[in-house]
């Protein structure tokens, strides 16, 4: 059987604005959601297919691969899950409780509720992304009152159940309307749906049953991270609702930028300033490591400005748990004072008939250098 066409499901133009895509679905939803209609079997086809419909429309991605190829099939556009075309892609009745649940109307009895997820960012240096570090954070995160053990009640005045909907938390309505009678049910407003209400609200929390607690937790930072990278501490978010799981926090790391070496990936750069006698004359000159100390490398005679040399295995840590390598970029440094002798040797270097560098640029490679030392 050929699939239907999206757009001509939820009645809307093929260049129809999200909007106008939410509303047609709202509509739709409303009129064959097999609570209300009448006819329960063909209502349950067509509220499969505008949920089907919504699902692809709405979703960017989804709605151009569909546009593109005419089909969101896993074949056609790379889509992963198994079972169908529409294999694991979305779940009917959670995004129809994504829609209705911002309107007010419908859904169903609160029951557990997960608790947020919380984040938070840890700055590390460079030093700190080679070994590896655990650092300490502190944060704020909703945690069960102890005062009344997470119950909103005053101690020892437990939550009783509510009257209204004698604790299920919702309410059936039966309403008479032009396409006969339809039985909804709504949350119970007397206890917001959760089916207890608290006469004698908890002073310490008000009522709320959380509150917030400074919290501190010590992070496993792996070597190697980058900047944007996070780490997920599962159970240490805010504390669910209705005995519901706690949240996750995610730590979000960042790389605070470091006064000498730059990082890439996996390698580093620095720039190391060599005299000009020492780079005329090659010299073995010590270079500054990330973790401490130094090493030498040879600069051989003649070196030129902005000649990288490497060090191996002298980077920082990548991901994949090797160390990258150490650029060195020489920057050769002109002196800007000379004594009375030594600007004598240089006019008599000048005039031995040596020959001069030039650049490839007008400006040559004074202004070159002095640019890569003034930054
Ligand atoms: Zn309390
Ligand atoms: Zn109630």
């Amino acid at each position: 059987m050929a699939k239907k066409d999206y757009y001509d499901v939820l009645g809307v133009a093929r260049d129809a604005s999200l909007e106008d895509i939410k509303l047609a679905y709202k509509k739709l939803a409303r009129k064959y959601h097999p609570d209300v209609a009448d006819d329960k079997a063909e209502a349950e086809v067509r509220f499969r297919e505008i949920n089907e419909a919504y699902a692809v429309l709405s979703d960017e991605q989804k709605r151009t691969t569909y546009d593109r190829f005419g089909t969101v099939d896993s074949a056609a556009a790379g889509f992963g899950g198994g079972g169908g075309p529409f294999g694991g892609m979305f779940d009917l009745g959670e995004i129809f409780e994504q829609v209705f649940s911002q309107m007010g109307g419908g859904g169903r009895a609160r029951g557990p509720q997960r608790g947020q997820d919380l984040k938070e960012s840890l700055e590390l240096t460079l030093e700190e992304v080679l070994t590896g570090v655990e650092k300490e954070i502190a944060f704020n995160a909703l945690d069960d009152c102890t005062s009344c053990q997470g119950s909103g009640a005053k101690p020892g005045q437990g939550p009783t159940v509510c009257s209204a909907c004698r604790g299920a938390g919702q309410l059936r309505q039966v309403m008479n309307t032009a396409f006969g009678q339809v039985v909804r049910t709504a949350p119970c407003v007397g206890c917001s749906g959760t089916g207890r209400v608290i006469t004698d609200p908890c002073p310490d929390c008000k009522g709320k049953g959380h509150v917030l607690h400074k919290k501190r937790v010590t992070v496993k930072v792996p070597p190697g991270v980058e900047e944007g990278n996070y780490i997920r501490l599962t159970g240490m978010g805010d504390a669910g609702a209705m005995g519901g799981p706690p949240g996750d926090l995610f730590v979000i790391l960042g790389v605070k930028p470091h006064d000498v070496f730059n990082r890439e990936g996996g390698d580093l750069h620095v720039d190391l300033p060599v005299t000009f006698t020492d780079a005329a004359l090659g010299a073995t000159v010590e270079v500054p490591l990330l973790e401490g100390g130094t090493t030498t490398i040879k600069v051989p005679a003649g070196t030129q400005g902005h000649t990288t040399f490497k060090v191996r295995g002298k980077g920082i840590a990548s991901r994949a748990g090797r160390r990258g390598d150490l650029h060195v970029r020489v920057v050769v440094m002109i002196p800007t004072q000379l004594n009375d002798r030594q600007k004598a040797l240089l006019k008599e270097y000048a005039g031995a008939g040596s020959q001069v560098a030039h650049g490839h640029d007008g400006r040559g490679w004074f202004g070159r250098i002095v640019d890569a030392i003034l930054g």
